[in-house]
């Protein structure tokens, strides 16, 4: 008992003893390392980074560990969390998963047109919402409206902040409190937050249900009529499709029956594909021209996911109706910034020039580029990692890559990929070692093998990405 209670108090003491010798913020401050951080970073996060550090030497000390406490001593842990707070948080990465719209990992990368455009608007005033011609005040979206009216067909246009949006603005214009005729099998979910009935909800319109999840047929519409019907909506499936026995209600005849009873048809396209990619083994994705053409009212879609711009929402169609839209107060609270309007501005003028742009808009480069230059930047990547072979069993391998955004779910596109199988630690460990790195490497297992899929690798991360994994392999 009594040894006991002795050895508790000598603990007790020597916790005491250290604690007592952890330094003080402020002596932190007051020491050549002090002065050294507080001269090359901010105090704040010096002071973070004290306060931190210093408060997990406290807890290691009282669960009964002994570290070294020392000025001296910490003083690496001090200087890692100073660089941990004053880097970035949002940090760009490589995406080695061949999942081009991947929306987690930002959906499309800008051309570089764009990002030039983007940076010469930022840097400067312009004229966002100024008329050069009359030096009087001029509307945000006149100076992008030509040229998406030019190469979609529409009559008019307007842009908000994402497609989410852009349904939200047309069904609180037209539909508020009315009835919206849905098929049951366009009711979709978009990645969680975007489900067709909730945005319905959200927007104080009725939904309308009609069909079956497999078949609707024109006359479901025609029966569901009334009233109080104040737009035909129709949704791309986006992320699945339904197989077998089908059937849907084509765009076209939908604005048939919409023009007899004189009510607005919209489609919502969700990817907005301006290019038709058929002879690149993408079918049946319709292009906003095709839609445009069939004389729905209004189309909206996004412009992160195939069209390979920023995050934006399009609304294109009939003049009178986005003339309508535009003056729904909500506009206003949904309205895109000039950085935006400035990379949007030059994705769509890269569309003026269709061969150019399947080369120089990332997207569209990653979606069709020929699988044997694939392979190649593939096997670029391989004879670079051959330094590697007594630790792993490294192949160029053949796999599929997917489009992602909720778009093409159907489609496998043939790509070439590096497989990295090491000999001593496990594949998880290994892709967790290349996402955890200074600069992350986004992998994906298959058959216990770390595949790097070669498609959405960039020509200029190649390096990168080598250095990236060497270090994984380095402890
Ligand atoms: C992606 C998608 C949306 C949402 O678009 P965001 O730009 O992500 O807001 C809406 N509808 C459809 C059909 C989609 O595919």
């Amino acid at each position: 008992m009594t040894t006991t209670r002795s050895l508790c108090y000598k603990r007790h003491m020597e916790i005491r003893h250290l604690l007592s010798q952890l330094p003080s913020v402020d002596e932190c401050l007051k020491s050549s390392y002090g002065e050294r951080w507080l001269a090359s970073f901010p105090r704040k996060i010096v002071l973070r980074a004290l306060r931190e550090t210093i408060d997990s030497k406290r807890k290691e000390i009282l669960s009964g560990k002994t570290p070294e406490v020392s000025l001296d001593a910490i003083s690496n842990d001090i200087e890692a969390a100073i660089k941990k707070h004053s880097g970035y948080k949002l940090n760009p990465l490589i995406n080695a998963t061949g999942v081009v719209i991947h929306t987690n990992l930002g959906r499309s990368i800008l051309s570089d047109r764009a990002i030039e455009h983007v940076v010469t608007t930022a840097r400067s005033y312009s004229n966002l919402e100024y008329e050069i011609s009359t030096g009087k005040r001029g509307k945000r979206y006149s100076n992008i409206k030509d040229v998406i009216k030019e190469l979609t067909g529409a009559e008019d246009a307007v842009v908000v902040n994402n497609n989410a949006a852009a349904v939200l603005i047309c069904l609180d214009t037209f539909a508020k409190g009315q009835e919206v005729i849905v098929s049951r099998g366009e009711l979709v979910e978009i990645g969680g937050s975007f489900r067709v009935p909730e945005v319905m909800k959200a927007s104080g319109a009725i939904l309308r249900e009609v069909g079956t999840t497999n078949k609707t047929h024109l006359h479901d519409y025609e029966n569901a009529l009334c009233g109080n019907t104040a737009l035909l909506l129709k949704v791309h499936q986006s992320n699945y499709r339904v197989i077998g026995f089908t059937e849907e209600v084509p765009v076209e005849k939908l604005v048939k029956l919409g023009s007899e009873f004189n009510i607005p048809v919209a489609d919502d396209l969700g990817s907005g594909c301006m290019i038709d990619l058929r002879e690149y083994g993408v079918q049946g994705e319709p292009t906003v021209q095709e839609v445009v053409k069939t004389g729905a009212d209004i189309v909206t879609f996004s412009g992160d996911k195939l069209l390979g711009g920023p995050q934006a929402g399009l609304i294109v169609g009939k003049e009178k109706f986005i003339q309508k839209i535009q003056k729904n107060p909500l506009l206003r609270a949904m309205r895109i910034d000039k950085m935006t309007l400035a990379s949007l501005e030059a994705t769509f003028m890269q569309y003026l020039n269709e061969e150019k742009a399947l080369k120089e808009i990332p997207t569209l480069r990653m979606m069709t580029e020929p699988v044997e230059i694939i392979k190649k930047r593939a096997k670029k990547i391989y004879t670079s990692l051959k330094a590697l072979s007594d630790r792993a069993m490294i192949a160029v391998v053949p796999d599929e890559s997917q489009a992602g955004g909720g778009s093409l779910p159907e489609i496998n596109f043939p790509t070439f990929a590096v497989s990295i199988k090491p000999n001593n630690i496990s594949v998880n460990e290994l892709e967790k070692r290349l996402r955890l790195g200074a600069s992350p490497v986004i992998a994906r297992i298959k058959d216990n093998a770390l595949l790097i899929d070669a498609r959405t690798v960039q020509e200029r991360e190649i390096k990168d990405l080598v250095r990236c994994v060497v270090t994984a392999f380095s402890d």
